[in-house]
């Protein structure tokens, strides 16, 4: 098989703007036939995606994108090949969507008194069944009309460090690892162009089997520099699009930014040998 390969994507399930079925077509009419569906802290696209990959020749990959904490930086770990319905991470998931939906009503209270007219309610229409983030209070603020832009919503409000910004309660990484590997699960980390070296670092020692070495954020230079760190320290490979669609307009990035089957190939050797 020598089809496009991305192993990062979102859907509605979290802040994705397509359902798990328009993301298959869409993904299928770029000549995508593997695809990785890395939902924030939710695992709930997996299996209708998988039916409707099936109908249309795509393999789905199970993943999930994780926020964790190192040193107050917020830190994205990916997961792939967990097993769907694993309890304990079950537990954390579910956790992590309450801890979301209690942070997006104190983003709207501070919002509300920066003089914002926007409701809980809102946003929740934005986020439907879905792990609610910034993304649905930026769409929410633009069609009430308080923003001019998506983009401005961040810059002005919510944006890391902005008046309305709320932190999220996050897992170190270590648990992180934890859990994935015990629900069967590799762990990678994700777009590591985000971070500083050291930070990278304490990651491999803290025991991530992976990092995910193409990612729309990285140039040429970054790309072979973190492929030669997956070298050095014996790691797993993974790259995709980080696709979300819809105000984000990142279209183009989808089938322009992929790995191949090599990656996966090496993820299913390494799972095989972890249990034998
Ligand atoms: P959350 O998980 O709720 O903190 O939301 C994080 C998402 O918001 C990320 O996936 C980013 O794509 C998006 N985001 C964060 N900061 C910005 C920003 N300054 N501009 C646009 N999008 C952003
Ligand atoms: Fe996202
Ligand atoms: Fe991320
Ligand atoms: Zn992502």
């Amino acid at each position: 098989m020598n089809g496009k390969v991305d192993l990062h994507t979102h859907t509605s399930f979290s802040d994705g703007f397509h359902s798990p079925e328009e993301l298959i077509k869409k993904a299928k009419a770029v000549g995508i036939e593997v695809l990785g569906i890395t939902d924030h802290d939710n695992l709930a696209a997996i299996n209708e995606a998988t039916e409707f990959g099936k109908q249309f020749g795509i393999e789905v990959i199970p993943g999930v994108e994780i926020s964790t904490d190192l040193k107050d930086k917020e830190i994205h770990i990916l997961a792939y090949f967990v097993e769907l319905g694993n309890p304990e991470l079950e537990r954390y998931l579910i956790f992590f969507r309450e801890e979301r939906l209690k942070r997006a009503e104190r983003i709207v209270g501070k919002l509300k008194t920066l003089g914002l007219n926007i409701a809980i309610t809102d946003v929740l229409e934005k986020a439907q069944n879905s792990a609610v983030g910034r993304p649905h209070i930026a769409q929410a603020l633009l069609e009430k009309g308080q923003v001019g832009s998506y983009y401005e919503a961040f810059n002005k409000y919510i944006g890391n460090g902005c008046p309305a910004f709320e932190k999220k309660v996050h897992l170190s990484p270590q648990s992180a690892f934890k859990i994935i590997n015990d629900a069967g699960g590799l762990s990678f980390v994700a777009h590591p162009g985000y971070m500083p070296e050291a930070i990278l670092k304490e990651l491999i020692t803290a025991g991530v089997d992976g990092i995910e070495v193409i990612h729309p954020s990285h140039s040429p230079q970054q790309i072979r520099f973190y492929r030669g760190i997956v070298n050095e320290y014996f790691l797993l490979e993974s790259g995709g699009s980080d696709f979300h669609g819809g105000k984000r307009e990142d279209d183009a990035n989808l089938g322009k930014v992929y790995t191949n089957n090599n990656v996966v190939e090496a993820m299913r050797q390494r799972l095989l040998k972890n249990s034998a």
